[in-house]
């Protein structure tokens, strides 16, 4: 079993810092095997800790988030960080929680978060092939070899010197495509579509790793379970 202060929960977690914590044991009530405490340094199972009669919130959160223009997925950055779409307690806990690769602050919908520093890198290494699909809205119609193209594998960007991997579209009309990558390069999409004589005027990501955001709403959020990750 593996027992830490109750204190050093609290502050990982982001329910107060360590120096508030006696003041919040003594404003919230947090039994421990049903025993109110009020002493921070006890020394606890996760599992074991009720506050205010919930659960402590897991150590390792897995969030996805349908992302609103305008936010940017950055820790330093005068802007509005995507961040601020998170209850408080979230954006206060340590080890931080980070975006899963990044959407620009112009692209709204699937992105995902996590403390988890291994499942991050797991799911934005260049050798894992993670899907992404996108609806893109252009500027001009389609030519009408671009599906071809993009799955030839012979792309290679501006400032590039590998071709992209194969790419799937589905055309939706002339203007408006579904596209599935499974890389992340910098502006990928929109360099893709630049790359083609067109421009990019809308970016909305439908899904990333399978999770889509259908049922949330602009900025909204849900914790993914364990067992789907
Ligand atoms: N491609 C882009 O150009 N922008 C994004 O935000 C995501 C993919």
């Amino acid at each position: 079993i593996f027992m830490k202060r109750l204190d050093a929960f609290l502050s990982s977690l982001g329910y107060c810092s360590r120096s508030e914590a006696r003041l919040f044991l003594r404003l919230n009530t947090v039994l421990v095997k049903n025993e109110r405490v009020f002493n921070p340094s006890t020394k606890v199972n996760h599992c074991d800790v009720l506050i205010n009669s919930e659960p402590l919130d897991a150590e390792k959160l897995v969030i996805i988030l349908n992302k609103p223009s305008g936010y940017i997925c950055s820790h330093n950055d005068a802007g509005k960080l995507i961040y601020s779409l998170l209850p408080l307690r979230y954006q206060n806990r340590n080890p931080k929680i980070s975006t899963i690769g990044r959407l620009d602050i112009d692209t709204t919908g699937a992105i995902l978060l996590t403390d988890d520093g291994e499942l991050n890198h797991k799911l934005t290494s260049p050798k894992k092939d993670v899907k992404k699909i996108y609806e893109v809205t252009l500027q001009n119609p389609l030519k009408g070899d671009e599906k071809e193209l993009f799955f030839s594998g012979e792309v290679i960007l501006n400032g590039e010197d590998k071709p992209l991997k194969p790419a799937f579209l589905k055309q939706i009309n002339s203007n408006l495509v579904h596209l599935e990558i499974v890389e992340g390069k910098y502006h990928q999409v929109k360099r893709m579509f630049a790359y083609t004589g067109n421009k990019v005027i809308k970016l909305h990501r439908l899904e990333f790793a399978g999770f889509r955001v259908d049922d949330l709403k602009d900025g909204e959020f849900k914790i993914l379970e364990n067992d789907k990750i």
